[in-house]
């Protein structure tokens, strides 16, 4: 949609108020709402004003003037708000007219200009799954100094060891993919989002009930360009919470919300593109893989420890990246095997289909940043030349959560923890800098904000710790 569509249609579909969307450094949304009448050509030259101070990760409160400038290609109408209303992504802009330096959606595109700029490919393609649990409205209760349990797990009363709850029948755990109903009780709900989805525009693909017990759910829409699945991942992250709250629920996408059960992933296929000609497929190569496409995983792989801090970025990521959940550990690239980091689903068979899946990431990511890290990491494998199997990245065809520990002594894991990852950024970051797509500030910010988040994790007492240590 263009400018004049979006003006016309605030005409013709009498919309009352136009929702401006701006992302924080997190990845979470934030809004301001204007009245249609106040709209017209003059918003979209000179954008809305803000006050940024109050934003994580952006600038104090002595310049905090900030201007949202709205992309037209994003509206689309906001099916719960009850007034008639049109929400616009924006980018964010200093009030001098250049643009923020440390807007998420800024280096997205930034990303995205440095691709045509080298001239390797004129497209890179994401395509994002990104799992969610639904539970019961009240989440938690107090435990037993005031700490928290989710109190809607069965497992979790399974583990707080609570009689008298959940002792009837209930689904085994990984027993959620993909029995019909009654056992998968949210097929109305998910049929729910995706009919919005459509509606607001994403190419819903299919929906299924996951792995794990107790509502974990998956929806798919078609891949885009990077900055357009960006926006659309945020899109989607809004339709579901918001369905799910109207049916007394709450949506998260939290990696590892059950202890003892599969964790929320969102799995990330990319490829790039010369127009319409697929850059990643070669007949005859390993799963019919380019050699673009190898380097492209080679430097996937060879940066994933910093990556992972720009992917995975919360304490309870690392609680998901274990084995047996079929959640990747090890650094490695195959085909088809889901241990590994990098997948060459069986699907990209056809030219045209031909990708990778980079299986690490987790939907606590700020869609911006992750996946122009990504395509960074991609570009400087492919520029120079870094070939996954001379580095031992595999390829290894084996379920590798059942090797030897001699077996897998040459075989690179994914950092433990938030803290290691951020280390591994912090030792590895030049490559996300090339033709200025990140910033050496924005990085800084991100690293100081993690840390804070894990100090605060780890001065937090922890239910399990009664469990070690009360009667010690
Ligand atoms: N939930 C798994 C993960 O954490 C993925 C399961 C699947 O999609 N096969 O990545
Ligand atoms: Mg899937
Ligand atoms: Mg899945
Ligand atoms: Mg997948």
């Amino acid at each position: 949609m263009d400018l004049k569509s979006v003006l016309s249609l605030v005409e013709v579909e009498n919309v009352e108020y136009v929702d401006f969307r701006i992302v924080d450094l997190l990845g979470r949304q934030h809004h301001v709402t204007i009245p249609a009448y106040a709209v017209d050509e003059d918003t979209f030259t000179n954008g809305v004003a803000f006050d940024g101070s109050s934003l994580i990760g952006y600038k104090g409160i002595e310049e905090s003037d900030m201007v949202a400038l709205p992309d037209p290609s994003s509206a689309f109408l906001d099916p719960f708000v009850e007034a008639k209303t049109l929400n616009i992504v924006c980018n964010i802009y200093n009030p001098d007219g250049t643009p923020y330096a440390r807007d998420p959606r800024g280096i997205a595109l930034k990303a995205e200009a440095y691709l045509e700029q080298l001239g390797i490919a004129t497209s890179a393609y994401f395509g994002p799954e990104s799992e969610f649990f639904l539970f019961d409205h009240v989440r938690y209760a107090s435990g037993p100094t005031g700490s928290f349990f989710h109190i809607d797990s069965e497992e979790a009363y399974w583990n707080t060891g609570k009689e008298g709850k959940n002792l009837g029948y209930k689904v085994a755990n990984k027993g959620g993919y993909f029995p019909v109903q009654p056992t998968d009780s949210q097929a109305d709900i998910r049929n729910e989002m995706c009919s919005l989805l459509t509606q607001a525009g994403l190419k819903v693909e299919r929906h299924h009930h996951e792995v794990a017990t107790a509502g974990q759910g998956e929806i798919n829409f078609r891949f885009d360009t990077l900055t357009r699945t960006a926006d659309n991942l945020l899109l989607f992250k809004y339709i579901v919470r918001n369905v799910a709250a109207k049916h007394g629920k709450t949506a998260t996408f939290m990696p590892k919300p059950i202890v003892g059960d599969n964790g929320s992933g969102m799995h990330v296929h990319q490829s790039l593109f010369q127009g319409d000609t697929p850059l990643f497929y070669e007949k005859g190569g390993y799963a019919n893989l380019s050699e673009m496409a190898l380097h492209y995983i080679g430097g996937i792989l060879y940066h994933a420890p910093a990556l992972i801090a720009l992917t995975n970025p919360s304490t309870n990521s690392f609680k998901r990246l274990v084995p047996g959940y079929e959640a990747p550990v090890n650094l490695v690239f195959s085909k088809g095997n889901r241990s590994a980091a990098v997948r060459i689903p069986v699907a990209a068979v056809t030219p045209k289909a031909s990708r990778i899946e980079f299986r690490t990431p987790d939907s606590t990511a700020n869609p911006y940043l992750a996946f122009a890290a990504m395509l960074m990491a991609g570009l400087d494998g492919i520029k120079r030349k870094l070939d996954p199997r001379e580095l031992g990245y595999g390829p290894l065809d084996k379920n590798i959560y059942d090797l030897s520990p001699a077996e897998k002594t040459d075989i690179k894991s994914a950092p433990g923890s938030l803290s290691e990852a951020l280390t591994a950024l912090e030792n590895d970051s030049d490559f996300l800098l090339e033709g200025d797509v990140f910033i050496r500030e924005v990085i800084d910010a991100w690293i100081e904000r993690k840390r804070s988040e894990i100090q605060q994790v780890e001065r937090t007492v922890n239910p399990k710790e009664y469990e070690l240590y009360y009667d010690l």
